[in-house]
C-alpha cells in the first residue's frame, strides 16, 4: 500500500485563536486528518520571539491544545514544540543554510520588529525574531511533510523552507528533504474586520481580531462594527474590502445559502449592511458555542488530556529523532556512524 502522504502545521499559543487562524489554517487541519497523515503542533519556542511572560506561555500552551482538540483536531495529532527539543537543534543545522538576506527580507520580520520598535521602551527586538523562520524550516522539515495547511500569510516562510531543504539537498548531494507544498484554504486571508486592509491578528491589537472562544457579546459587538466602506475610491463596481471580507467569513462558515441570497441583494443594489453583518454574526456565534461546549467537556477531564499530549508528543519525538540523527550523519556531525 502506497504511503500517505504527510501533514504538517503549527500554530502559536498566543492565547487566542481567532478566525482567521480557524478559517485560514484550522479548519483544514481538522478536515485533513482523514485523508493524510497529520502532525500537528503548538509552537511554544516561536512565542518567546516577542516580550512574554514564563508562567502565561505555560498556561497558554495547554490553552491551545485545549481549544484545538475542542473544535476537531484528535488529540494523538498533536504536540507541543518544546517537548521535542530536536526542532531546535535542527533549527541551528539549518541557520548555517539559510542566507541573512532573506531572512532580513522577510515581511512578518518587518512587520513584527516595527511592532516591538512601538511597543517596547527599549528598542529590543530579539535574534530570535529573524531566525524564526528557519525554527519554521525545522518544524516542517523534520517530519519530512509533503504538505503545509497554512494561511496565505506564511507563503513566504515556507518558501525559505524550500529553500533551506534545497540548499541541504545540494550540500549533501541527495535529495532527502522533499519540497513542502502550502495548502490553503477558500479563505487564505481573512482581514481584520476593524480595518480591512490588514490581516486579522492578534500582535495587531485588540480589535483586529475575533476570539473564536469569546463571548457571544463580543463577537456580534465587533461584526456590528466591522468597517464596511474604507473611504478610498473605488472603481465601478468593485466591492469593498471589509464587504468583501464579511462575504468570505459567511463562506468560510458555511452558510452559503445566506451567502449567496445576500450576494444577489449586492448585485440588485438592495443589500443592507446590517443584515450582511446579523448573518456574519449569528455563524459565527453558532461555531464559537459548539467549541466552547466541546471545550467545557474536555476540562472536566483536564488531566487526562495534558497525559494524552505528554504522550503523543514523545510519540511524534521519535519521528523528529530520526530525522536529526540521518541529518548529523549527512552533514559530517558527531560521530554517530562509529
Ligand atoms: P499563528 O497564530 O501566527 O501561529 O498562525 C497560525 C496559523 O493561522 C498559520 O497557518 C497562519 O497562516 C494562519 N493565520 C493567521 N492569521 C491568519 C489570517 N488573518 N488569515 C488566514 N490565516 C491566518
Amino acid at each position: 500500500m502506497e504511503k500517505r502522504k504527510q501533514v504538517l502545521s503549527a500554530i502559536q499559543p498566543t492565547g487566542y485563536m481567532h478566525f482567521g487562524n480557524y478559517f485560514g489554517a484550522v479548519k483544514n487541519w481538522v478536515r485533513l486528518q482523514e485523508e493524510y497523515d497529520c502532525i500537528y503542533g503548538v509552537v511554544d519556542y516561536h512565542a518567546m520571539t516577542m516580550p512574554y511572560k514564563p508562567k502565561k506561555l505555560r498556561e497558554n500552551t495547554w490553552e491551545m491544545i485545549f481549544k484545538l482538540i475542542a473544535v476537531g483536531v484528535k488529540p494523538d495529532t498533536l504536540f507541543i514544540q518544546s517537548l521535542v527539543p530536536e526542532h531546535a537543534e535542527l533549527c541551528w543545522i539549518f541557520n548555517c543554510f539559510t542566507s541573512y538576506g532573506q531572512l532580513s527580507r522577510m515581511t512578518q520580520f518587518k512587520d513584527k520588529s516595527n511592532q516591538s520598535k512601538e511597543k517596547a521602551d527599549d528598542n529590543f527586538i530579539s535574534a530570535g525574531l529573524l531566525d524564526y523562520p528557519v525554527l519554521q524550516a525545522a518544524d516542517i522539515l523534520i517530519y519530512r511533510a509533503d504538505y503545509v495547511p497554512v494561511g496565505k500569510d506564511q507563503e513566504q516562510h515556507l518558501e525559505l523552507t524550500r529553500n533551506i531543504a534545497q540548499r541541504f539537498n545540494n550540500q549533501v548531494g541527495k535529495e532527502f528533504f522533499v519540497l513542502p507544498e502550502p495548502l490553503f484554504t477558500e479563505v487564505p486571508k481573512v482581514r481584520s474586520t476593524a480595518d480591512p486592509s490588514r490581516k486579522m491578528s492578534k500582535s495587531a491589537g485588540e480589535k483586529h481580531y475575533i476570539d473564536v472562544f469569546g463571548d457571544e457579546n463580543r463577537i456580534r459587538k465587533q461584526i456590528r462594527s466591522a468597517v464596511t466602506d474604507t473611504g478610498e475610491s473605488k472603481t465601478d463596481g468593485e466591492m469593498s474590502e471589509g464587504i468583501k471580507n464579511l462575504f468570505e467569513l459567511l463562506k468560510a462558515a458555511e452558510q452559503m445559502d445566506t451567502h449567496n441570497s445576500l450576494m444577489n441583494d449586492y448585485n440588485n443594489g438592495t443589500l443592507k449592511y446590517v443584515e450582511l453583518k446579523d448573518a456574519v454574526a449569528d455563524a459565527l456565534v453558532d461555531l464559537s458555542s459548539s467549541f466552547r461546549e466541546r471545550k467545557q467537556e474536555l476540562l472536566a477531564n483536564k488531566k487526562e488530556v495534558k497525559n494524552q499530549i505528554k504522550a503523543s508528543s514523545a510519540n511524534i519525538r521519535k519521528q523528529a529523532q530520526e530525522t536529526v540523527r540521518q541529518v548529523k550523519e549527512l552533514a559530517g556531525l558527531g560521530n554517530v556512524r562509529y
